[in-house]
């Protein structure tokens, strides 16, 4: 109880999470945070610095050197700062999803970042979104959602998303990508990807994005207007 609302938004890559989370955060004038957004942004300077993200050391040693930073610019839109740099773009080339995949299972990477994450829900009403927002970022999140879609429809639309950004990409590799992320993403050990018991699912394949956001309004407005007194 922190006089602040958080909504926890969890589910596989390119499910619709990001835009989701931000149309949320926009309706209902929360703040909204990007978490894959910090994770790619230790995969990127792992990637520059050339080192092996498999070997835990290295990546906490580096870890522990770099300043990553969460900046809102004038359109409330998140940005990546690493080392006084902004990385937002950078860090959404494919090659980086894979850098943040394989650094985000590392347990002590994910202690390390944790308190990053919680520091936001304590100062402000959120819409998180991730993997383990509603697991163990934020298990007293008033609302979590698991957001899911088929493996194809996800490529389609990460595709059409990175097409539109000015980034080349072909279907196979923006699929063979989501399929090496969902593998590594449930199977690790730390924090792996899976719903929380109370979490709601929503299917989104067969809707459309309006669809899915009148969907996950409703169920905003229902689980807050719900939120006892005592409790807010
Ligand atoms: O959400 P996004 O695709 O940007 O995340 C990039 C990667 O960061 C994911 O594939 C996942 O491995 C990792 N991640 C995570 N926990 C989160 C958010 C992202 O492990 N809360």
């Amino acid at each position: 109880m922190n006089g602040h609302y958080a909504i926890a938004i969890d589910g596989p890559s390119g499910a619709g999470k990001s835009s989701m989370a931000k149309r949320l955060a926009e309706a209902f004038s929360f703040l909204y945070v990007d978490t894959g957004a910090i994770y790619r942004t230790l995969g990127l300077a792992c990637h520059r610095a050339g080192i092996d993200r498999k070997d835990v050391p290295q990546v906490m040693a580096l870890l522990e050197t770099l300043d990553i930073a969460i900046r809102y610019n004038g359109q409330g839109e998140q940005c990546m700062i690493l080392n006084g740099e902004d990385v937002s773009r950078e860090i959404r080339l494919p090659e980086i999803s894979i850098c943040a995949s394989d650094v985000s299972s590392h347990q002590e990477v994910r202690s390390f970042l944790l308190e990053m994450q919680r520091r936001f829900a304590r100062e402000n009403s959120v819409v998180m979104d991730g993997r383990d927002i509603g697991t163990v970022v934020l298990p007293e999140a008033e609302l979590k959602i698991f957001l899911t879609a088929s493996p194809e429809a996800r490529a389609r639309r990460r595709l059409a998303e990175l097409l539109a950004k000015g980034t080349e990409a072909g279907f196979e590799e923006v699929l063979q990508d989501i399929n090496y992320r969902d593998e590594q993403d449930s199977r690790r050990a730390a924090a792996p990807l899976r719903r929380a018991e109370d979490a709601v699912e929503v299917d989104s394949s067969e809707l459309s994005a309006e669809e899915t956001f009148a969907l996950l309004c409703e169920l905003v407005i229902k689980r807050l207007a719900a939120v006892p007194e005592e409790t807010r």
